[in-house]
């Protein structure tokens, strides 16, 4: 356990000994008005750019350029089962198998495709259960979910919630939840990180939970993948969505990953809305034969991907590979323990971590609550070339990403916090 220290010569000494510390070099960094690096802690909201990434983009162009069609077999990467380099460096990272990770269509297109499977109402057993803080995107979703399906979405939607005066959601209550009304509950679906508090929940325990009362279980990691061990296999849960534009730094908007459970892998009896990508490799092209559902996360597919995102994807995962994950958390774990001690050490009663101070129960992510908040600490922030992020009502997330964040950055940001509260 190192003993943290306030001066700068401790964030100094901190970078040299980091065996992760040349990676930084390996990402863009956006530049300040003054021309010096930004304080970026922001990678939960979109990570930065491996230097690599144009590589392999144009790879692919170059590959449409000469090849046209023949791409699709011809290429370095042949195009027709490119999505195959992507899945075990992915499965890796999020604690899957292969066979139940698939990289496909965005995030929240994801969670509908899954839900179209997973969330299967019938009358006595028709409500969902969410965070009551979830992401927005994720709320509509379900809410749609339940109209789509003929009932009230007020009515069949529970809310978690963290109790009056507190942040952080409790097992408790949830239990409590599942004890009142479990046996209505058709689905489970909570946010393995949340985006706001930053709380990392424990999906093994909700997952069994849910499944004591009969309910399916999904998790929407997009702000786990990539920033905490999320183990998805073990969990149990029946499925996951996550983005690769945030921890994953695979670029704006880019594609999301799913995992689905390997007990659900041959399950051909289990609905879904299919297309010719969901159909077996070997007889796709037949084009007229008999449908020939794929086993495992793969037959969820609809179309064929888009090259150029993937191209991405690819890159980034290699510095992922190289990284390792495990190196990565036991920096992040220090990096935030550090933001953590820093800010605390401030001393200054007008901000407050909301995030759990436990280090098992949070990823990188610190999200800051400021009294009387407007959203001008933030503005003077940026102004300082701190790249953060505000969220309504009077919290600033900062994500010091172990990947291409320093120990310096960490105390470079608080020095600026200090002197924006003064
Ligand atoms: C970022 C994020 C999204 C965004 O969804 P897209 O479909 O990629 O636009 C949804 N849900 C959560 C929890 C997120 O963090």
């Amino acid at each position: 356990m190192t003993t943290f220290q306030t001066h700068l010569e401790f964030a100094l000494t901190q970078d040299k000994k980091d065996p992760l510390k040349d990676f930084r070099n390996q990402f863009f960094i956006p530049k300040h008005k003054d021309g010096s690096d930004s304080i970026y802690f922001c990678g939960n909201s979109l990570g930065l750019q491996p230097k690599h990434t144009s590589n392999y983009i144009q790879e692919e162009l170059n590959d449409w350029a000469s090849l046209g069609v023949e791409g699709h077999t011809q290429g370095e990467h042949p195009w027709l089962h490119y999505h195959e380099f992507l899945t075990e460096p992915m499965a890796k990272i999020v604690g899957a198998k292969p066979i139940e990770v698939v990289i496909m269509n965005t995030l929240t297109a994801n969670l509908h495709l899954l839900m179209a499977s997973f969330y299967k109402p019938s009358s006595k057993r028709y409500k969902i259960l969410i965070e009551a803080d979830a992401f927005p995107s994720d709320k509509y979703a379900v809410e749609s979910q339940l109209r789509h399906h003929g009932y009230d979405d007020k009515e069949g939607l529970l809310l978690w919630h963290s109790r009056e005066g507190e942040e952080l959601a409790r097992y408790e209550d949830l239990e409590a939840i599942l004890s009142d009304q479990g046996e209505e509950i058709a689905l489970v679906m909570i946010g393995g990180v949340n985006y706001y508090t930053g709380q990392f929940f424990d999906l093994k325990r909700i997952t069994k939970l849910g499944h004591d009362y009969g309910c399916m279980v999904g998790f929407d990691c997009a702000h786990g993948a990539g920033n905490v061990d999320l183990q998805l296999h073990a969990s149990g849960a029946d499925f996951a969505i996550w983005c690769s534009y945030k921890y994953l730094n695979s670029g704006p908007g880019s594609l999301s990953g799913v995992f689905v459970h390997e007990r659900h892998a041959y399950n051909k009896e289990l609905n879904r809305f299919t297309g010719w990508w969901s159909h077996n490799k070997q007889t796709r092209f037949k084009m007229r034969d008999e449908f020939d559902l794929m086993p495992g996360a793969e037959g969820w597919q609809l179309s064929n991907p888009p090259i150029l995102s993937m191209a991405a994807i690819r890159s980034s995962l290699d510095v992922f590979e190289s990284a390792g994950m495990t190196n990565l958390i036991e920096k992040s774990k220090k990096l935030t323990a550090y933001f953590q001690y820093l800010i605390e050490a401030l001393d200054n009663s007008s901000i407050r971590i909301i995030t759990p101070k436990d280090p098992t129960e949070r990823g990188c992510q610190l999200s800051i609550q400021v009294k009387n908040a407007d959203r001008s600490l933030h503005k003077q922030l940026m102004d300082m070339g701190v790249i953060s992020d505000w969220r309504e009502p009077d919290v600033i997330r900062c994500a010091p990403v172990p990947l291409y964040n320093s120990f310096e950055d960490v105390f470079q940001m608080v020095e600026r916090l200090k002197k924006a509260l003064n």
